[in-house]
């Protein structure tokens, strides 16, 4: 659910972000595979390219993007 405003595409897990409080934010920040470039789970690298738009799951261990179904 891509939006298009000022300052180009937003990715869902920023509107997530943006209501969560500061530890929170901290939290995914630290371990999102958006932001860590790897799973949460396993640790398997993720080149930033193969990030789907929306949402992203681990195909090492099946880990999904909680963050990312919460938003849509
Ligand atoms: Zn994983």
């Amino acid at each position: 659910m891509a939006e298009r405003s000022d300052r180009g595409i937003i990715h869902p897990i920023t509107q997530v972000l943006a209501r969560l409080s500061r530890p929170e934010q901290l939290r995914v920040l630290n371990t999102h595979p958006l932001f860590t470039g790897k799973c949460p789970c396993c640790g398997t690298s993720v080149p930033l390219s193969k990030f789907p738009p929306i949402s992203w799951d681990c195909h090492q261990c099946g880990w999904l993007d909680e963050q990312a179904s919460i938003a849509s």
